[in-house]
């Protein structure tokens, strides 16, 4: 029987949480081919439908819930009906669920082994941030023990359950984070994740670009990258062709919106709150869920899959 998957915990945490403390039962054989760097979107749908997640909105869940996906997709254009595009039909690999750069956090490791009885990978910590947003400390990239990363083919995830060298990642001692700006990035990420809405991107952008206009950006963090980033959204507004979608153009705005959301507001929530007064009509996150491009780039036929992924 497959172990449950707990909330804000990796998909490769999951898999080698199977493998390593499930070891007897067959699931941890269904998982040990999975136990890689990279996965296929094939693979991550065969995974979901083991969970009981099944067809395409089974997928979809698995990667909102479990996955860095939600950063490509909370911000999406308005015309893209699907939660994750062709990923449902598609044999590609995701490089976006790559199992590298794996950190934790000793206060996490310590809260989740009292309310669970053990600790896992947290998604959230395997990405671009250095705090956990949680409980404001350092996230540890290294062993504290023997010094090694958490790469595939270094230390494995399995340190989390096994040790090393006799100790646990629970002895580790936690190092406050002093650094409001890692903070703020830390937590705006966690936002994002957390997010029940789409936000389109149309929108996102104007306001963005009204709001740093409007404001003084040292009033929230001292960059001298904001004229820059002003500069880029007027660009990015002056040539953003509605009746377009490109898919590869968006993922190149996500990286913009979330640098002006640094600049421009003091929490994610004030961001939210300028969005609603533009768009009264915000779609649920999971109203994607069901919907997969049936072709590539500037394609718009949509199916809609009728599995019901009410399980789990
Ligand atoms: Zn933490
Ligand atoms: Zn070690």
């Amino acid at each position: 029987m497959l172990l449950q998957i707990q909330s804000g915990e990796s998909l490769h945490s999951y898999i080698d949480r199977n493998i390593f403390l499930n070891w007897k039962d067959p699931s941890a054989d269904f998982f040990r081919p999975f136990s890689k760097t990279v996965l296929l979107f094939s693979e991550l749908k065969t995974i979901a439908s083991a969970m009981g997640w099944l067809g395409c909105p089974g997928l979809n869940r698995l990667l909102h819930l479990h996955t860095e996906y939600p950063i490509h997709s909370v911000i999406r254009n308005s015309q893209d009906l699907s939660y994750s595009q062709d990923a449902y039909i598609s044999e590609a690999k995701w490089m976006g669920a790559k199992r590298q750069d794996y950190s934790f956090c000793p206060d996490c490791i310590k809260e989740d082994l009292y309310t669970h009885g053990f600790s896992f990978w947290h998604r959230l910590h395997h990405q671009n941030i250095d705090v956990c947003a949680k409980h404001n400390v350092i996230l540890q990239r290294r062993c504290p023990f023997c010094k090694r990363g958490f790469y595939f083919d270094n230390h494995g995830l399995e340190v989390m359950w096994n040790g090393c060298e006799g100790r646990s990642l629970a002895e580790s001692v936690a190092v406050a984070n002093h650094d409001p700006i890692e903070y703020k990035r830390s937590k705006l990420l966690n936002d994002i994740h957390s997010c029940e809405y789409h936000i389109s991107e149309q929108i996102a952008l104007k306001v963005l670009y009204e709001k740093l206009l409007s404001v003084d950006c040292q009033d929230f963090l001292p960059s001298q990258n904001a004229d820059i980033y002003i500069n880029q959204l007027e660009w990015t507004i002056s040539r953003m062709d509605l009746k377009i979608f490109a898919s590869r153009e968006q993922l190149s705005r996500i990286g913009l919106c979330f640098e002006a959301i640094m600049l421009a507001y003091e929490s994610f929530d004030g961001f939210l709150i300028d969005i609603k007064c533009h768009d009264n009509a915000l779609r649920p996150i999971e109203s994607l869920w069901g919907t997969y491009k049936s072709g590539r780039e500037f394609c718009f036929d949509y199916v809609t899959d009728d599995f019901n992924s009410e399980l789990g």
